[in-house]
């Protein structure tokens, strides 16, 4: 008797098992990804790696920028986006001195770099995926530290005068800004920095510097309230993929004169023979395969992963669950070891 329930109690469990895995494996195929990175609060305590490309990937070991330094402060803390790769922070880091040492007020405000474990957002950018993509504000650090409800609310600044086509606002862009942003583009770890066609323009029409670094200027919608630096994949990251190089030149060509036409700005053409297309959301399966075991791997606190072990102005945040809770919140299954693939190795506490 006891050997037939051992084995039905056997069989039980392993149905479960089964049902279990299965469950969670379909939830999570039928969950956006941008849901599932989006509800993880802290990062992975995995060796730091980009995974994948800027715009579709994921980020192991993230480290958090502090939320205030000598010569910046994160805005938006309720984001929770100030976390990147090592080599990505420290840049901004250093990029905040060189600023205030070019007149830029106090140093940088920092918009968004990427979520605890990077990966597809709910809301805003379709890069900022891997840790090597962080937004600068249009508006210098003041004098005076701004209250965490400042920086939530604090309305962003445009460079553009809205009354014209495409036109940079004389009575706000400085000569300042300009430094600031081609400063931005002399670090050689540095392959992108993203602006307003008008910004570019103005740029190409008045810079006296370095011009081959204009190159590394790309026009681009938006980017008229703050600016966006890109890296290069760090070296021995071999998950990451390296995006083309910039074209040689100062690019303040054909390139840049199209942003000046009619094109880019006209709405879509619906093509009549064409059927339309519902846009299908990134699921995890879309990104690398790492990117599972990055979702399901232990956190690392946040203290910890601060870079610099810098003070903490975030700790008003209440203690944020594990990632696993988090993701077991919203595909209402526990989330199985489904992930067959190697975790990346964890990083020891310093
Ligand atoms: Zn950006």
């Amino acid at each position: 008797m006891a050997s037939i329930s051992g084995k039905i109690l056997r069989l039980a469990a392993a149905v479960f098992l089964c049902g279990a895995f299965a469950g969670t494996s379909a939830a999570q195929e039928g969950t956006p990804a941008k849901q599932l990175f989006g509800a993880v609060k802290l990062p992975s305590r995995t060796e730091a790696e980009p995974l994948g490309f800027y715009a579709k990937g994921c980020m192991s070991g993230a480290v958090a920028l502090p939320t205030d330094g000598p010569t910046w402060q994160a805005m938006r803390l309720s984001r929770n986006r100030r976390w990147g790769n090592p080599e990505m922070i420290a840049l901004l880091e250093q990029f905040s001195r060189d600023a205030a040492k070019l007149g830029w007020g106090s140093g940088i405000l920092v918009g968004d770099i990427s979520q605890p474990r990077g990966g597809p957002m709910l809301t805003g950018h379709a890069s900022h995926q891997i840790g090597l993509d962080a937004d600068i504000w249009f508006t210098p650090k003041p004098t005076q530290p701004l209250t965490a409800q400042q920086r939530e609310d604090m309305p962003f600044t445009s460079m553009l005068d809205k009354s014209k086509f495409l036109t940079v606002d004389t009575r706000r862009w400085t000569n300042t800004h300009a430094n600031v942003v081609m400063q931005a583009a002399s670090y050689p770890q540095v392959e992108r920095v993203f602006v307003n066609p008008a910004i570019k323009k103005k740029l190409c029409e008045t810079w006296t510097g370095d011009r081959s670094l204009l190159g590394k200027v790309r026009p681009i919608y938006g980017h008229d309230e703050h600016f966006h630096i890109r890296i290069h994949c760090p070296a021995g990251t071999a998950n990451c993929q390296r995006q083309a190089p910039v074209a040689k030149g100062d690019g303040c060509d054909k390139s840049l004169a199209w942003w000046f036409t009619k094109e880019p700005w006209a709405p879509p053409k619906p093509d009549p023979n064409k059927k339309p297309v519902k846009p299908r959301p990134v699921m995890l399966s879309d990104l690398p395969k790492a990117c599972a075991a990055v979702l399901a791997a232990p956190s690392r606190p946040e203290e910890d992963a601060t870079f610099g072990g810098g003070a903490m102005a975030y700790t008003s945040q209440p203690a944020a669950p594990s990632p696993a809770e988090n993701i077991e919140a919203i595909i209402g299954k526990p989330l199985s070891a489904s992930m067959a693939v190697p975790i990346p190795t964890p990083r020891p506490l310093q």
